[in-house]
């Protein structure tokens, strides 16, 4: 059955299919573009996603939108979720048992968004995403997979780059792959120099 946008949020405001659902201020659903070729998939909201009602918009997310602005992605071109639409308490990570009720609405925003390519970013997001429990992040981050029609690459999760500064050259070379492969796709316009990385921290606040 074919939804509409707006009635996708209303089911994802309304949702009570798991216990995060009571302890939410808002459920997190997307920033960026409702339609857009690429897709950055985090495993589930923080305090300030919470509070906000939008996804990566903490210090994590303010690192993501840097290297993403740097590398020439405009507010068209993506599209950012989560695994989990609510909350987990204290930061956790969500459950199996969270993620797999949170998966119809994951799976029909990604019919509405329509992406090409579908970035995962951090171990959790790839584990709650594909069920593949025993990949290294270290050995599959920036390589695509192609299922179902999509080109998926998992990559560092923001927050870990925050913590470990040094690796951030990584994060930024598969933003660079992804940027490239969706030019190459016709579906972004290339840039017109190769863009540097952005070195500084986004404030805490
Ligand atoms: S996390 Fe997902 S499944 Fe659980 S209540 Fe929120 S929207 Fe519903």
């Amino acid at each position: 059955m074919k939804i509409s946008w707006n009635d996708f949020v209303e089911q994802c405001r309304s949702c009570q299919a798991c216990p995060l659902a009571k302890t939410r201020k808002n459920v997190v659903i997307y920033r960026g573009s409702v339609m857009a070729p690429v897709m950055f998939i985090g495993e589930g909201p923080g305090a300030n996603e919470d509070e906000q009602g939008l996804p990566f918009v903490g210090q994590a997310g303010r690192l993501l939108q840097l290297l993403l602005d740097a590398q020439g992605f405009e507010m068209k071109d993506f599209h950012i979720a989560n695994v989990v639409k609510c909350r987990p308490p204290e930061n956790r990570v969500p459950t199996d048992a969270e993620a797999s009720a949170c998966k119809k609405l994951l799976g029909t925003q990604i019919l509405l968004a329509k992406p090409k390519i579908i970035v995962l970013l951090g171990k959790t997001a790839y584990t709650l995403f594909t069920g593949d429990k025993t990949a290294k992040m270290t050995e599959i981050r920036g390589h695509f997979v192609e299922k179902n029609g999509y080109l998926i690459m998992p990559t560092f999760h923001p927050a870990y780059i925050l913590r470990n500064n040094n690796e951030r050259v990584k994060l930024w070379q598969d933003i660079d792959q992804v940027r490239r492969k969706a030019v190459e796709l016709g579906l972004m316009a290339p840039l017109q120099q190769d863009p540097d990385m952005p070195t500084d921290r986004p404030s805490s606040k």
